[in-house]
């Protein structure tokens, strides 16, 4: 259920509200910054939101027929805009995110995130703690790269972000970065996205490979539920029957995304296609399709890489598509 008070309601007029909710057992979220707007994720008997919309100060009472309410369009005023260091995701312009998919070496961090940042990306990408297919798999190097990731932030001015993968690797990510990363792996980890709601940092959160739309979006449900708003959507590609690329990127699912939910979609073509010559194309029509950023695998040396090398582009090959990516962002208006 969704309450959308008067643009002039006052504070008093909120917390009655409020207070006849908890009568009737119902918590309220109070969100939206111009107008307010009171969500609650319960189910509501109509004699309830006949009462709720009799309150002064009350506009409209709308039930929503999906299982999301926080994540739904109808539940916030405008769009999402999240803040991640000194970036913003969501604000319109087109936010670039790239960077090794594991943090090998201060040598090769360091050089890559001086490279992105040279090319314009606005936030450094690296995986310190890996959930890698194979156990023999190099699975990271934990702490000490949050360390380095902290440092080339430092040398750089990028805002960083990277994967939790439990509440150990969640509490040590807390310190070090500045956006915490849920992979398609633990999509539906509730206990972890409940964490993460409870961090008070920005999430980006990966569809799960198999999962569908409005389960994605339940996913983010968990996150905001628990108190945390601050989340961006990454469509990374889904499993289908086709081999010829790594997964096949969900562009539809972009611009669906972006009509149902008021959070930020950024598109990962790296994991989607598993194919550096189709990043470009792919990061290109990712942004034609309304994707508030993407996010890109970069390596200094992709032939040495310890981790998805061969979908990684060198930092010639990002600056190219940096300019690509730039040329089509401002055609359709957009910064980047
Ligand atoms: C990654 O970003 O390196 C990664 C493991 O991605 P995903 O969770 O989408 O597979
Ligand atoms: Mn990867």
């Amino acid at each position: 259920m969704v309450i959308l008070m008067e643009m002039d309601a006052s504070e008093q007029q909120v917390a009655e509200v409020g207070r006849v909710l908890s009568g009737f057992g119902l918590e309220a979220r109070l969100v939206g910054g111009g107008r307010k707007i009171m969500c609650d994720a319960g189910v509501v008997q109509d004699p309830v939101l006949d009462a709720l919309g009799r309150l002064p100060g009350v506009h409209r009472v709308q039930r929503v027929g999906r299982p999301y309410v926080l994540a739904g369009k109808e539940c916030a005023e405008g769009n999402t805009v999240v803040r991640v260091g000194r970036a913003t995701i969501g604000s319109g312009a087109v936010t670039v995110i790239a960077g090794p998919c594991a943090v090998e070496s201060r040598d090769q961090l360091l050089d890559t995130a001086r490279a992105v940042a040279a090319s314009g990306a606005k936030v450094l990408r690296g995986g310190t703690y890996k959930p890698r297919t194979s156990p023999y798999s190099f699975q990271g190097l934990e702490q000490r790269g949050l360390e380095l990731l902290a440092e080339a932030a430092a040398a750089t001015g990028l805002a960083t972000v990277t994967e939790v993968i439990d509440e150990q690797s969640l509490e040590a990510a807390l310190a070090h970065v500045d956006m915490l990363q849920i992979g398609s792996r633990n999509m539906q980890n509730f206990h972890l996205l409940r964490a993460v709601g409870r961090a008070g940092k920005p999430v980006l959160l990966k569809r799960g490979m198999s999962a569908t739309i409005e389960e994605w979006l339940m996913a983010a449900e968990y996150i905001l539920s628990a108190g945390n708003e601050q989340v961006v959507l990454c469509e990374r590609g889904i499993r289908t029957f086709e081999t010829y690329t790594r997964n096949t990127l969900d562009l539809s699912a972009v611009s669906l995304v972006k009509t149902l939910s008021h959070l930020p979609v950024i598109v990962d073509p790296s994991h989607a296609t598993g194919r550096p010559e189709l990043i470009a194309p792919m990061s290109r029509a990712a942004v034609a399709a309304g994707a508030d950023g993407i996010i890109v695998e970069v390596h200094v040396n992709p032939k040495e890489a310890l981790c998805d090398g061969k979908q990684s582009l060198e930092p010639a090959a990002f600056a190219g598509l940096m300019a690509e990516v730039g040329t089509v962002s401002r055609a359709l208006g957009r910064a980047i």
